[in-house]
């Protein structure tokens, strides 16, 4: 007896563990369930925070494979989280810690999800596995299909920086880039994983066994600070890594480990956030981006052009969580990645700079209660979009 199984996020119908990304009667996306009562309790994370491991496989029973199965492992996880002495003003007492999944073996927290949706390509015997991606995605799943033996084919968009690009190619992928933006090539490797039987390992809730690596940030920041923050700050796309992170907070609450759940703020670029503009308009649901999607983040750039409907289960998660959602401009996260880099020694992507941009902004606006512990996610290292911001770094800081 397996202790996991896909189920319908939607309407709960459950399904065989296989290669599956909707439900056959609603279309919605699914979602892992396991079996809290048998393997997840109080002293099972106890053991797991007080042992010396940091590959994400110390939690593989919270991981949606098998566990007779190889596990196909760079040495992810495990990242540092360090404080931030100089982001936010002093003021009460307030702390801004960083989560660097740049530290990952292709430099971004991808890494995570893309090793446990590779390691269930290998047990379903897959040999060929296709994505789309706006970069990040199609590098980590280049490199952990090369460790497993598996084709790997991506569709990324004009927009990719080239070290990117690069990066993929050199692992041995074979890479297409489609014209337009990430939702057009979201809908090339839809049809191309269908014709070929491929594993679709595209970041958005499409894969619901990727989705479940994101879970291992959430065990690692509670092992980590020794409590749960109170914010937890993520650049999102269509938000898989935010839904992820949360998820693991409730599954530890539920194991009677944690007794609070923190709130998420998921961040987007001012020139392409769709979650956001509906989050501010009080809306239910998410619409496609219709305008022009522009912004230097290439890697959170994402339109969710026919798939609107991942928007708004990221959204609701931000609700359930009591969160928010903000926007960032393009001129602040120039300003950001500068000060992040000069003053704290941290050079990230431009799409993870939205997140300590971010933290600075809220405790600005006051969301930010007094002593408030606050983790913003540094999703991707600056060296995967050197080009991209060098045109814009010339200038001061302030
Ligand atoms: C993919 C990505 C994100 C967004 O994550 P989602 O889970 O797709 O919302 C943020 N930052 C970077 C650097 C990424 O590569
Ligand atoms: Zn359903």
């Amino acid at each position: 007896m397996s202790t996991f199984r896909p189920v319908c996020w939607y309407c709960g119908e459950s399904y065989e563990i296989e290669p599956i990304y909707t439900c056959r009667r609603c279309k919605g996306t699914l979602e892992i369930h396991y079996d809290y009562e048998q393997i997840c309790s109080k002293a099972y994370f106890t053991r797991l925070a007080a042992s010396s491991g940091s590959e994400i496989w110390r939690f593989r029973e919270l991981l949606p494979i098998l566990p007779e199965g190889r596990t196909i492992s760079l040495g992810e996880g495990g990242t540092p989280l360090i404080r931030t002495n100089n982001i936010l003003n002093i003021a009460n007492n307030q702390s801004l810690h960083l989560k660097m999944e740049s530290i990952n073996p292709t430099l971004a927290f991808k890494d995570r999800p893309l090793a446990v949706a590779i390691t269930a390509a290998a047990q379903f015997g897959l040999n060929e596995v296709v994505c789309a991606s706006t970069g990040n995605t199609g590098v980590a799943a280049a490199a952990y299909a090369a460790r497993a033996g598996l084709r790997c084919t991506i569709y990324v968009p004009e927009s990719t920086p080239e070290e990117k690009r690069s990066a993929m190619e050199q692992y041995g992928a074979v890479l297409h880039t489609v014209e337009g933006h990430y939702s057009d090539a979201y809908r090339v490797a839809e049809e191309m994983a269908v014709a070929r039987q491929a594993f679709n390992l595209t970041s958005t809730y499409m894969n619901p066994y990727a989705v479940e690596g994101n879970k291992t940030v959430a065990y690692e920041l509670a092992f980590q600070l020794g409590k749960v923050p109170d914010w937890i700050i993520v650049p999102i796309g269509a938000g898989p890594l935010l839904s992820g992170i949360y998820k693991g907070f409730k599954e530890m609450k539920l194991a009677g480990f944690t007794d609070k759940l923190p709130r998420m703020a998921g961040v987007q670029a001012e020139g392409c956030a769709p979650i956001v503009k509906a989050f501010h308009d009080g809306e239910a649901d998410v619409q496609p981006w219709s305008g022009p999607a522009q912004t230097i983040a290439s890697g959170i750039a994402d339109p969710l052009l026919t798939y609107p409907a991942d928007g708004t289960r990221t959204l609701s998660v931000i609700r359930e969580s009591e969160g928010i959602a903000l926007a960032i401009a393009d001129a602040e996260l120039i300003r950001y990645r500068r000060l992040l880099a000069e003053r704290e020694g941290v050079l990230a992507e431009l799409s993870s700079v939205t997140a300590v941009a971010a933290a600075a902004h809220m405790q600005q606006t006051g969301l930010l209660e007094q002593n408030a512990t606050v983790v913003s996610i540094v999703t991707g290292h600056g060296l995967k979009d050197m080009s991209a911001a060098i045109n814009h770094t010339k200038g001061s800081v302030l």
